[in-house]
């Protein structure tokens, strides 16, 4: 596998440990149906749990059953997830990262008890309702509310493009709490919703020709009842889900180096293989070129990914740092991608190779988690001071 810098020998002897027993898993039990699964739509539910026995949810958080690994072997397990497909990678940073982080940094300890065994261990399934459908890239405009009343919460509104939804049995979903005095009733909450409370529905998006093996849904919230303690206590305002987001786009960032790196792979595999004009294609010098600067991007990323985790791992990594991981790795795995198809004639156009499969999955991953441009416009606020989301 691609490893230009030798970056790996650095790893200490865990994090190979957990990297190559998960490497093998993803070959084994989930590689040879996943073209399947892309091309039916659908994801592999029954290895939820098995994935969380990997320890793919949220290892690196400490307590209530999880491993707590570094986050480099974090990192790297989402590199394995996503070389072999992004809905599974999807999977394990909206579990992971976008609800059991939350539950972990803002939950009560009833919360964390109740929920954080259970996510880890695949048992339970969660999603991370932000994204309206008039609210995207500006999230903070959410139009849905809890209004407080003697029992808890009343809750109406509506969260699409919502992972998994259809499949949760909890959703993390951030409202505007309408009681909030000192904030004019603006205040961001995050709600514990049981999926199975009256008033929720979460119909399946079925039209998507990219991030095919993975669900999506819309969460429809009508008055639902939540009681008081379904609050998370430790936050409010945009900095409750935008943290969470700093954690999903981390392993975001390294997920990205592995899609791009199972397209090279398969690329190199092909040009030594392929026959044309009497000799592998990969003797002609264009393809030469296109393994040359495929392999310099990658490791490029790599050095990022890598990077990011020391920063991390010292409490240093800001939120800027990740959106330029986030925004350079995976333009950089969506244009690769490409080249792969490329590389692969016809063939490249099939789910009997990954290229195109990849391809078409980056369209999702360029635009979820902040889409490239927005990620554009953070690091270009950090750089001049000047913010420019509202042009
Ligand atoms: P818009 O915000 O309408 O953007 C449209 C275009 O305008 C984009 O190109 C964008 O870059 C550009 N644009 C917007 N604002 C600016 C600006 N200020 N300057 C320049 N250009 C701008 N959300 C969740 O909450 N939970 C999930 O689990 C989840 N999973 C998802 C799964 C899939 C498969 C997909 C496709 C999306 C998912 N999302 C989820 C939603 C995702 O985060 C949003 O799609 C994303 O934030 C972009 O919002 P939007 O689609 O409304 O696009």
């Amino acid at each position: 596998m691609l490893d230009y810098l030798s970056l790996e020998a650095d790893l200490e002897a865990e994090e190979r440990l957990i990297r190559d027993t998960a490497r093998e898993f993803l070959e084994t039990e989930v590689a040879p149906d996943i073209g399947d699964h892309f091309e039916n739509g659908t994801f592999p539910t029954d290895l939820i749990p098995e994935m969380g026995e990997m320890g793919f949810y949220a290892p690196n958080l400490e307590g209530y059953g999880s491993p707590n690994v570094s986050e480099t072997a974090y990192g790297l397990l989402m590199q394995e997830l996503e070389a072999c497909d992004s809905g599974l990678r999807s999977m394990a940073s909206v579990q992971g990262a976008l609800v059991m982080y939350p539950i972990h940094a803002y939950g009560s300890e009833a919360q964390k008890e109740e929920w954080l065994p259970k996510l880890g261990a695949g048992e339970a399934v969660g999603c991370f309702g932000l994204t309206e459908p008039e609210h995207g890239s500006n999230p903070s405009g959410m139009e849905t509310r809890a209004e407080k009343d003697a029992d808890g919460y009343v809750l109406n509104g509506s969260k699409t493009w919502i992972t998994n939804s259809p499949i949760a049995d909890v959703a993390v979903v951030w409202a505007k709490d309408r009681s909030s005095d000192e904030t004019g009733g603006d205040a961001v909450r995050g709600f514990l919703v049981e999926t199975d409370r009256d008033g929720v529905s979460t119909n399946k998006i079925t039209e998507k020709l990219s991030l095919r093996a993975s669900i999506t849904g819309e969460i429809g919230l009508n008055d639902v009842r939540v009681p008081e303690e379904n609050v998370l206590p430790g936050v409010e305002g945009m900095k409750g889900p935008l943290s969470c987001l700093t954690q999903a786009r981390y392993g975001i960032a390294w997920g990205a180096v592995g899609a791009a790196r199972d397209c090279f792979e398969t690329a190199r595999r092909y040009a030594t293989d392929r026959e044309q004009f009497g000799g592998p294609i990969g003797r002609f010098q264009l393809q030469q070129d296109k393994l040359a600067e495929m392999a310099t991007q990658i490791t490029l990323a790599q050095l990022l990914a890598y990077r990011l985790a020391k920063l991390k791992e010292r409490g240093d990594l800001r939120p800027q740092h990740v959106s330029m991981a986030k925004r350079n790795n995976v333009r950089m795995a969506r244009e690769q991608s490409r080249v792969a198809r490329e590389m692969l004639g016809g063939n490249g156009i099939t789910t009997d190779y990954s290229p195109m499969r990849h391809l078409a999955n980056m369209e999702t991953v360029y635009t979820y988690e902040g889409t490239h441009d927005i990620h554009t416009l953070v690091l270009g606020h950090d750089l001049t001071g000047i913010p420019a989301y509202d042009g």
